[in-house]
């Protein structure tokens, strides 16, 4: 029997990354997560047991922020998944908090990956690293990049940073040392999640079930199911076109009221009803004076960004689940795990 193939995943305690660790334990890979904090080993490898089998998962320490352990981490491996970066629910005030780990932490990765010669590197962007800055587009492809410190804050700043730098490492490299890039542009990523410490991201429906939020402001957000932003870093990591390219990884466009809509009709019944009126702008901005999570999204009021999804449609057969069942599985899961 030939041994399995080792791939690596960075982070390997973030939401996204966990999907993508199991989908690559279900095809036969050998994986191992990069962890800050070691001792988080054997809760992830309980939570991911319930999904698959684990026992070629294993773990190092690694840390975006210093080079120990990043050449141990990635021997040996064929392909690296870099999926972590921060990812907070509030700006801090020093953008740094987020840009240094992020940008350093990419090109510690890439350099180590170089170092043992890895053939390909999965990263993952984000559509923070297209859309942001551009008051007077509503409409993005992949050859469309964020403006920097114009009207975007520091994680958008961070993921567009992070990526730039991984192209030019990339483009730096001496000939004959071929490492491969490519890179998945997630939208808001929804759907269940493998470990109760859940994302930024699936803060929306639990705040939602929750009734921590008065109402919705009139905004939405490009969504995307994170079992298929998983299935298109595994499709990425082998798929002979992908290399040298960046994929938006999206499907639809929803409001806030329609996203709660839809949990008020599902879980409604169940005991959690949501609400679903929508406030007045004029109100959302007085909240935002007080508080820094509403300040983040005031210059979202009334915009709709489309992310153009043709491309990792074609090149990467890729398949996305209709929202209305992401988003009611994003639901059962924190019900399920006791979070609401
Ligand atoms: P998450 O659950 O918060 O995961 C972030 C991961 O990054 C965690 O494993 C975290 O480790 C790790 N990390 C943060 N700082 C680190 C550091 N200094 N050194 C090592 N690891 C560090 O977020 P997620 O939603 O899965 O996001 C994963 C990736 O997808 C990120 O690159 C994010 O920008 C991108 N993305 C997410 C979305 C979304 O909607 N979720 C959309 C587009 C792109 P700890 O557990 O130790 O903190």
């Amino acid at each position: 029997m030939t041994a399995p193939v080792q791939v690596a995943v960075t982070g390997a305690s973030g939401y996204i990354a966990l999907h993508v660790i199991a989908a690559q334990l279900d095809q036969g890979y050998a994986v191992r997560g990069t962890l800050r904090d070691m001792a988080r080993g054997e809760k992830i490898r309980a939570a991911l047991a319930k999904h698959t089998e684990v026992s070629a998962l294993s773990f190092a320490a690694a840390d975006l922020l210093a080079d120990d352990g990043w050449d141990a981490a990635l021997a040996d491996c064929r392909y690296v998944m870099h999926v972590a970066s921060p990812f907070p629910m509030v700006d801090p005030k020093n953008h740094d908090d987020l840009i240094v780990p992020a940008r350093e932490g990419t090109l510690r990765v890439l350099a180590a990956a170089a170092r043992a010669g890895v053939q390909r590197v999965v990263m993952t962007s984000s559509v923070a690293a297209i859309g942001t800055g551009h008051e007077d587009k509503s409409s993005f492809a992949e050859a469309d990049w964020s403006v920097v410190g114009k009207g975007g804050e520091a994680y958008a700043a961070s993921k567009t940073i992070a990526e730039r730098a991984a192209w030019d490492f990339i483009a730096g490299l001496p000939a004959g040392e071929a490492l491969e890039l490519v890179v998945i542009n997630p939208s808001l990523v929804l759907g269940p999640l493998i470990d109760p410490d859940g994302s930024t991201s699936i803060e929306v429906v639990r705040k939602l079930l929750a009734r921590e939020v008065p109402g919705c402001p009139k905004m939405g957000f490009p969504l995307v199911d994170v079992r298929d932003v998983a299935a298109a870093h595994l499709t990425a990591m082998t798929n002979p076109d992908a290399p040298g390219k960046r994929y938006i990884c999206s499907t639809e466009f929803r409001m806030l009221a329609q996203i709660a809509e839809l949990l008020n009709q599902t879980f409604g019944p169940q005991g959690h009803p949501v609400r679903t009126r929508e406030l007045p702008n004029w109100l959302v901005r007085i909240v935002a004076l007080f508080d820094p999570a509403v300040a983040r999204i005031v210059p979202e009021l009334g915009r709709q960004r489309h992310f153009d999804n043709a491309a990792i449609r074609k090149d990467l057969n890729w398949q996305s689940r209709p929202m209305n069942e992401t988003i009611t599985a994003t639901g059962d899961s924190l019900i399920e795990m006791g979070i609401i």
